[in-house]
């Protein structure tokens, strides 16, 4: 058998398990003893399905038996454990959700089990996806391949992570403030949140309904592409969901005379980006100038200035909402010890949650109490809206805006878990495009000196998703034939198994 499966693209993998040059179940067979082994050193699943994901292999082989083909077919694929699949535990990495089964299975997942992808496993997250580092999970930390003594970035650390050390091609994510964007940049790889509304929520935990999106972690651009092509279109179970359905892009773009607005508050070290980002993003920038692109700084003070207040209380709020019910009555864990029905509910959700959600359900609540939704809540939807004229108008003058996708790399665990504020700190430069619905992308642009890596993030105006994927995929192939030592480099642990 092949030796060599994990360094392979989804999109081979598919091509392979089509032309039947190899069998959907050897892929899963092959990817699931990688990830049982990685995972001792990673912990970037919570934990596999290898019997799901080897029933579905046997199911995708005999179909192809009989001659049909499936756009993921045999892709094996690690879903972030705040989405439903049917039968297996979702626990939100959250102590109230440790035992809870699934009855129903959520929209993206049962688009990809149609297009022929296997389950490997349900990735770790920072608990109810709340943080940049997942050391909020209530399980155990997941590890950056890069350096086992830094973090993967969050929350969608653990599907990061496993894309990273290549135990599975793509991942599932979901991006609130920065949750697939920020861990991609920490951990090397590709990470997309697509337009508000272009891919359904249904089945996903809510943290924060107006915010949250699903969307695909992978190694490239195309995978992405590919991934979001299957997991997108309009769901009827989902009220925000759009008419709208992403089709996978078949051309890299032409970066000729193509406008890209430098935020002038987040280039040169301002909103402490550190040195070696800012470097690193100015030689792309000048990679772009040397494809043809007109790079013209602009300046967004709105969203430089407030974003982070704003999601601040946004965010909380809707979490607050959303988390009432885990109440010890329908889902999850219940206190035993109880006294009567308020004494449970208490305790059920002082022992449930973990310290960083019981923060913000209590900001959350006191935004919306009586007497201060004025002044917090509705105040922040009134800037939410002028941050999003503040996009509009630069993109009347900009194709896209560029930013570095993270101010710092790989942290080492514990830097910022006493500090929420630099914490909340590592999502100044993605928060915005979820404020405004916007589709975000981060791609490796480089590394610093301790070889960890950088993420460059692209943005563009609503449903402008396929241009975005195709300027990503020009600026990735660039680098890789401009510096094809940078864009080839992988861990170092991932060649010691298998
Ligand atoms: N890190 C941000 C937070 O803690 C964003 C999380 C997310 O996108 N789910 O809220």
């Amino acid at each position: 058998m092949n030796k060599d499966l994990h360094l392979k693209k989804a999109t081979e993998i598919a091509e392979l398990v089509n032309s039947k040059k190899i069998t959907a179940t050897e892929v899963t067979k092959y990817f699931l003893s990688r990830a049982e082994k990685l995972n001792t050193k990673i912990n970037a699943f919570n934990f596999l399905t290898p019997e799901l994901a080897i029933e579905q292999a046997q199911n995708i082989d005999k179909q192809i038996q009989d001659g049909k083909t499936f756009i993921l077919a045999g892709v094996p694929i690690g879903i972030k454990d705040n989405l439903n699949v049917k039968g297996i535990k979702t626990t939100c990495s959250s102590q109230i959700l440790k035992n809870y089964v699934s009855p129903y299975e959520s929209t993206v997942t049962s688009k990809l089990w149609e297009a022929g992808a296997i389950c490997i496993g349900k990735t770790n997250l920072d608990e109810f996806a709340m943080g940049s580092s997942t050391e909020h999970s209530a399980f155990a930390p997941t590890k950056n391949p890069w350096d086992l003594q830094t973090v993967p970035g969050g929350s969608s650390g653990g599907s990061a992570a496993a894309v990273a050390s290549r135990m599975v091609p793509i991942a599932l994510g979901s991006d609130t403030g920065g949750s697939i964007r920020q861990p991609a940049a920490l951990c090397g790889i590709v990470g997309m949140k697509p337009t508000y509304g272009l891919v359904s929520r249904y089945g996903l935990v809510a943290f924060a309904s107006s915010l949250d999106q699903v969307g695909p972690l992978a190694t490239n651009v195309e995978d992405a592409s590919l991934l979001l092509s299957v997991i997108s279109g309009h769901d009827e179970k989902d009220s925000t969901s759009l008419e709208a359905k992403y089709e996978h892009i078949s051309a890299q773009a032409d970066l000729k005379g193509l406008k890209i607005g430098l935020i002038r508050e987040f280039a040169s070290n301002g909103k402490g980006i550190n040195q070696e980002i800012s470097n690193s993003i100015n030689s792309s920038l000048q990679l772009f100038k040397e494809l043809g692109a007109e790079v013209k700084e602009v300046s967004m003070p709105l969203i430089s200035e407030h974003c982070l207040d704003v999601y601040y209380v946004i965010a909380p709020s809707e979490a607050s909402s959303n988390l009432a019910r885990y109440d010890g009555v329908r889902f999850g864990y219940r206190d035993t010890e109880a006294t009567g029905l308020l004494s449970m509910y208490k305790k059920t959700r002082a022992t449930g949650f973990g310290s960083e959600v019981v923060r913000r359900i209590m900001i959350g609540t006191y935004a919306l109490s009586s007497g201060y939704y004025d002044a917090y809540y509705k105040k922040a939807q009134q800037v939410r809206k002028l941050i999003s004229d503040e996009f509009e108008k630069t993109f009347k003058e900009v194709d896209v805006l560029l930013t570095p996708t993270s101010p710092l790399t790989a942290f080492p665990f514990g830097d910022k878990l006493n500090d929420p504020l630099s914490m909340y700190l590592c999502d100044i430069a993605t928060i915005p495009a979820n404020l405004a619905g916007l589709p975000a992308i981060s791609v490796n642009c480089g590394f610093d000196s301790s070889n960890l890596p950088i993420g460059l993030q692209l943005m563009s105006g609503q449903q402008k998703d396929q241009k975005l994927l195709q300027i990503a995929k020009a600026f990735e192939e660039a680098l890789r034939k401009n510096n094809s030592q940078v864009s080839a480099k992988l861990p170092e642990l991932i060649g010691k198994v298998n």
